[in-house]
């Protein structure tokens, strides 16, 4: 016995919808009310319109999909099913053409 005990952090990330796990500067969404975790305004917020592009740009048709999940998730936490502000809030931002370098 060493009476040593090594920490071994686990690097776990929830890239799930209903995310669980707050990461400062993550912007997750905080669930049910869909308000940003690290922000606090309604999700997704300015930062993580910009983290979403940034981490899809190779990828705008998963972005479209994964937020399309979200908007069924938070209609139904908000009660707000077919609500055209809630697509507009989720999908309406998105740029019309994916920017070409
Ligand atoms: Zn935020």
């Amino acid at each position: 016995m060493t009476g040593v005990a090594d920490r071994s952090d686990v690097g776990v990330t929830q890239a799930d919808t209903g995310a669980v796990a707050v990461v400062p500067d993550e912007h997750a969404p905080l669930t049910p009310d869909w308000t940003c975790g690290t922000c606090g305004a309604q999700w997704p917020c300015e930062s993580k319109r910009d983290q979403l592009l940034s981490e899809y740009v190779t990828d705008r048709a998963m972005l479209s999909v994964y937020l399309g999940a979200c908007l069924a998730a938070a209609a139904e936490d908000l009660h707000l099913s077919g609500s055209t502000s809630l697509q507009d809030r989720f999908l309406g931002w998105l740029p019309r053409r994916p920017r070409r370098f």
